[in-house]
């Protein structure tokens, strides 16, 4: 990986200011997901170190939170200015370890700026009441305060711009953080603190401990009573047992865990527009999102047309290591992110679905690469209908009706995003408020954007990150009673 500036490839810890050493010594490869070959070896952080950094962050955090608003806006609109200065390298450093297309890379790297750009703003923004009170002797105010120090637990899958998500609101709010990005792809996370640093930011106020150990970490934090507040993305297993260890000290918790996104396709459909909606959702970073179309429920009157239409867009799809010109498919993440997809789609066949395009590896890019798939004749048997496919693979299934359509949506534990594409602004109403998910895509498959709320019901999780909303998830509400008057 050639880089312009050389330092934000940093390997080490960063706890209070400083890069550090693992206090058990060991270290950690990260792996280029479109060779297998080492791009960085990490520090192997662990619990003595995520001890060290929850005392920074609490050290830290009386003199960031007495900061004015105004104060540490300024610091983040710095830390803005300088993402998007040395965007270039984010995004190779980005690709490097995670794989998807550098023109992606540097999408996200907007994309995860523009959210610290957000709250910046809104950390001016954050007003109390002043709430009628029942009798003439008193007056009722409420202030709204930083929760404290916040743990941060994020993916792989957006190493930038899921840790900007939690960082922006958390620091514009007053909170200092401990962060704990995925093992597989730390670089990024380390590169965005160094440009924090430079951007003032004041030392301990962010901390991050990368490692090996997850769960060792993760329960480092959740036991810590100093810790008050618990962001999480990530799958819903982990989120489940995030939730049961937060439970022990009650902690304040957002948690943005897995989907299984419906994508309807009415009769009514504009059916070009759909096949575009579908092709920005489904196959960006290469299928790996939690908001990635994961069911394709197309109506049977045009099932044949639409297939057909989506084939001949996939089969251009250009595959291909993250850094070659032109690629838009990058390889997956890692070997068993390859094998579900094996397994899932080995399953759909056994029960009668039939790949239309694609269906296996990519041996000779290497072996991490899958080729874009369609799969029709999918039923809600089939695992790919319950599982995240988290994959190149559209798995469609046709239905009759309207209401079996909501029916079929509607039918699994998550409810974070979900699609459908219509021309009548009557279904467009019925089917958006019957749908059961946080964030619907109406003729629309490109929906995320910090100015939105974006977060999900039922097992998709807690709170919502992005959009006005956004900072109250890192704020407390204090009220005042001032009586005698
Ligand atoms: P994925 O399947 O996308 O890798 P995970 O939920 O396993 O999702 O990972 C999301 C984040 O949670 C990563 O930073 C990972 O290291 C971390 N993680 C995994 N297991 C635990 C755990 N038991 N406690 C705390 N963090 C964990």
């Amino acid at each position: 990986m050639k880089l312009d500036d050389s330092e934000l490839l940093r390997t080490r810890l960063f706890i209070d200011g400083a890069w550090r050493e693992a206090r058990g010594g060991g270290h950690v490869d990260v792996d280029d997901p479109a060779t297998g070959e080492c791009v960085a070896r990490v520090c192997d952080g662990g619990e003595a170190d995520v001890q060290a950094a929850i005392e920074a962050a609490e050290s830290a955090l009386p003199g960031w939170r007495g900061l004015s608003a105004r104060e540490r806006a300024d610091v983040l609109m710095d830390w803005y200015r300088l993402l998007l200065e040395h965007k270039q390298d984010l995004a190779a450093i980005m690709t490097a370890e995670q794989g998807k297309p550098l023109k992606e890379a540097a999408g996200e790297i907007d994309y995860g700026a523009n959210y610290i750009r957000w709250f910046a703003e809104e950390a001016r923004r954050v007003y109390g009441d002043v709430i009628p009170a029942p009798s003439g002797d008193r007056r009722l105010i409420t202030l709204r305060q930083p929760v404290g120090v916040v743990a941060a637990i994020t993916p792989w899958n957006f190493p930038n711009a899921m840790l900007a998500r939690k960082l922006a609101p958390a620091l514009a709010a007053g909170c200092t953080v401990v962060c704990k990005p995925a093992t597989q792809t730390p670089l990024s996370a380390l590169a965005m603190v160094e440009l924090a640093q430079r951007a003032g930011l004041p030392k301990g106020v962010v901390n991050v401990v990368v490692g090996r150990d997850a769960s060792a970490i993760g329960k480092a934090l959740t036991d810590s009573p100093v810790v008050r507040k618990l962001s999480f993305t990530g799958s819903t297993s982990v989120g489940k047992r995030l939730m049961e260890a937060c439970a022990g000290t009650v902690k304040k918790l957002s948690l943005e865990l897995g989907g299984n996104a419906p994508f309807i396709v009415f009769e009514d459909a504009d059916l070009e527009l759909a096949v575009d909606a579908l092709m920005g959702a489904k196959f960006r970073n290469a299928g790996q999102t939690c908001i990635c179309p994961n069911r394709v429920l197309v109506h049977e009157s045009i099932h044949d047309r639409f297939v057909d239409a989506v084939c001949e867009r996939v089969r251009q799809l250009d595959v291909g290591p993250g850094d070659r010109e032109g690629v838009v498919l990058g390889p997956l993440i890692n070997d068993e992110a390859i094998e579900k997809v094996e397994e899932l789609l080995a399953d759909a066949r056994k029960h009668g679905a039939r790949v239309v395009v694609g269906g296996g590896r990519m041996e000779a890019l290497g072996p991490r690469f899958f080729q874009p798939t369609v799969i029709t004749g999918v039923t809600r048997e089939m695992r790919m209908s319950c599982d995240e496919i988290f994959g190149p693979v559209v798995a469609v299934m046709s239905f009759a009706s309207e209401d079996e359509a909501i029916e079929i949506a509607n039918d699994t534990e998550y409810g974070l995003a979900a699609y459908f594409c219509s021309r009548s602004q009557s279904r467009c109403w019925r089917v958006a408020e019957a749908l059961e998910a946080g964030i619907i895509g109406i003729n629309e498959g490109l929906v995320s954007t910090e100015v939105a709320p974006f977060g999900g019901v039922k097992e998709s999780g807690i709170g919502r990150e992005g959009a006005r909303a956004g900072i109250d998830e890192y704020l407390e509400t204090k009220y005042l009673c001032l009586g005698g008057l």
